[in-house]
């Protein structure tokens, strides 16, 4: 493949690039011939082009010297084997407008086989074929003898840093996919690897508003250069950010505290809600996670019931996921959400039999970790009912699914028409800076003013609230929830097309752009298919996609993109998985 249409583009450069001004004269660095010459003059191409002849006589050996993004009238006067004396200016350097539209420079590299082409040679390759190019390109500054300290130093390859990671990172963290990435540039729903490639990022709902999205980066650091410093000063970004913030959410949730990570923010959560109903309690839906700090593993089964985890403590009490395509009682069924909330009921009932009671029912608006799970109609309303009957305090976790990606809605729980006492907010709030927030009602916060100051270094400082404030203005003037919205519906629909199709797919579900598509060996046991899902996520990658797995059986593709993801990246993600379904180990 010439071009640059397709997964895989030409990003590894075989010789060297020289910039000068335009009509500088080149210089032939050895004694030869012209071997051919002649005028690329397609767009991006080399324009004026020259290749030389040269022989080491001793050795018996011909090689070439290419020069690419002449001025026209270098092509003037030149005949093929007119010789060329080592140092004679034969060349001018083009301008953009005759040299494939690139800023003025000399594409300059050594071919020890032309491989029969004349007047041209690639110049770029494909990564997958570099060794080969390579091969007959040798490194340019072995003629030119460039000092090596004028390049930048060479990255290390994947082994490399994988290696070096391993002895100085703790082993307990993982790395993404059978064949790990090396990702250098991230840029909207794009990450590029090390080569230049590009992969479509289906699984970062980090990076909402795109990777590095330019308002964002402007944002951050402008107020780095002005003023960055705790929040025991009075700000103009954190007064603003903070009614900005509460401006999304209903009444009566007008209090905010900043924090640095999701953690943090279910941290100060439970401190909240434990402080508020001096209780501590809490009632948490099985397979959630929370976070990491030790109070939150605590609540977290997805944790505490996983490897290297000790169970439950006896104050946390989890609820089954209310699941209507796996768990006990299914969509058929119209009473689901009833029944599932009446285990909350259960599970209050036998707290307070041994005479406590419950301080919080924590529950993500959409169950992320429990397998990309859509809460069925009332569920929320029906286990807030509950909890709040007991005076106990409704915490949603929106730290995956807030921030418009449901599409109908700006948060999650709004889906479900309850009003939480508490939100937290962490992962897209500050499109990868470390912000995370907590919103909660002034008599919440009253209770938590007891004498005991809450102070948090970092959260909330003047550029975070500057992230916070352009990642805010960026989704509203960038339509990107009705973005989440649309381009969620059409992939639904697609995914569930691929359902007609393919038996390996049990479930498609989701709202706008956080959807879940659940692989099981049979539709009727709905034994879950782990390693056809890892098989298809490593496949996907392969083929230049990012999603992961989850779910308690790993069984179920995640695909929840940053919100700038097109019809086209949809379009693109479908066509690839239907052709990866087909393949053997997913039949
Ligand atoms: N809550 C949920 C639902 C999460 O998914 C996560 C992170 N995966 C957290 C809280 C914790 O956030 P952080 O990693 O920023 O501490």
């Amino acid at each position: 493949m010439q071009g640059n249409d397709g997964p895989v583009w030409r990003t590894v450069h075989i010789g060297l690039d020289l910039f000068m001004e335009v009509d500088s004269p080149v210089l032939a660095p050895l004694d030869g011939v012209v071997h051919s010459f002649r005028n690329n003059n397609t767009p991006l191409d080399y324009g004026p082009t020259i290749i030389l002849q040269h022989a080491l006589e001793e050795q018996g050996l011909i090689f070439f010297t290419l020069y690419g993004h002449l001025s026209e009238n270098s092509l003037d006067d030149l005949y093929e084997g007119k010789p060329i004396a080592q140092g004679t200016p034969f060349a001018k350097i083009g301008n953009s407008r005759v040299n494939g539209g690139w800023p003025p420079h000399l594409h300059f590299q050594i071919i020890t086989d032309l491989l029969n082409r004349t007047g041209d040679f690639p110049g770029v390759a494909r990564p997958d074929e570099r060794d080969v190019w390579l091969s007959l390109c040798p490194d340019p500054n072995l003629v030119l003898g460039i000092p090596t300290e004028r390049f930048p130093a060479r990255g290390r390859n994947v082994e490399q840093l994988r290696k070096r990671r391993a002895e100085h990172m703790g082993p307990s963290l993982s790395i993404s996919y059978r064949k790990p990435l090396e990702i250098v540039r991230g840029w909207m729903q794009y990450l590029y690897d090390e080569n230049g490639r590009a992969y479509l990022d289906a699984v970062n709902n980090v990076s909402h508003v795109g990777h590095c999205h330019p308002r964002v980066v402007r944002a951050g650091q402008e107020q780095m250069a002005i003023l960055n410093t705790n929040t025991r000063y009075l700000h103009d970004n954190l007064v603003e950010y903070a009614e900005q913030l509460c401006a999304t959410l209903p009444e009566p949730l007008r209090v905010c505290f900043f924090v640095c990570s999701g953690s943090e923010a279910n941290e100060l959560a439970l401190r909240l809600a434990r402080t508020h109903t001096r209780q501590k309690d809490i009632i948490v839906v099985d397979s959630a996670y929370h976070g990491n700090t030790t109070s939150l593993v605590e609540i977290s089964p997805y944790k505490f019931d996983g490897p290297g985890g000790t169970g439950a403590p006896p104050y946390t009490h989890k609820v089954s996921m209310p699941d209507v395509y796996r768990g006990e009682y299914k969509s058929t069924n119209p009473k689901a959400s009833e029944h599932y909330a009446c285990h909350v009921e259960d599970v209050i009932r036998q707290i307070q039999e041994r005479q406590d009671n419950v301080a919080a029912f924590i529950c993500e608006s959409l169950l992320s970790c429990g397998g990309q799970i859509v809460l069925p109609d009332n569920y929320l309303q029906e286990a807030y009912r509950h909890v709040r009957n007991a005076n106990g305090v409704c915490i949603a976790d929106e730290v995956q699914v807030g921030f418009g990606r449901v599409g109908t809605h700006f948060w999650g729980f709004e889906t479900q028409g309850v009003v939480p006492d508490i939100v937290t907010m962490g992962k897209p709030i500050g499109n990868g800076h470390p912000l995370a927030a907590v919103v909660t009602t002034p008599e919440i916060a009253a209770s938590f003013n007891n004498g005991m100051e809450y102070f948090n270094t970092f959260g909330g400082n003047p550029v975070s609230c500057a992230i916070g404030l352009a990642v805010l203005s960026v989704i509203a003037e960038e339509q990107l929830q009705a973005n989440a919205h649309h381009v969620g519906t059409h992939l639904m629909n697609d995914l569930r097309q691929l359902m007609g199709k393919h038996t390996l797919i049990g479930d498609v579900r989701g709202l706008g752009l956080f959807l879940g598509v659940e692989l099981v060996l049979d539709r009727v046991t709905l034994e879950p298919a782990p390693i056809q899902a890892f098989y298809i996520a490593n496949r996907m990658r392969e083929r230049g996609i990012l999603l992961s797995t989850d779910g308690p059986f790993h069984n179920v593709l995640k695909i929840k993109p940053p919100l700038v993801f097109t019809e086209a990246n949809a379009d693109f993600l479908i066509k690839t998985l239907d052709e990866i379904l087909d393949e053997d180990c997913c039949k």
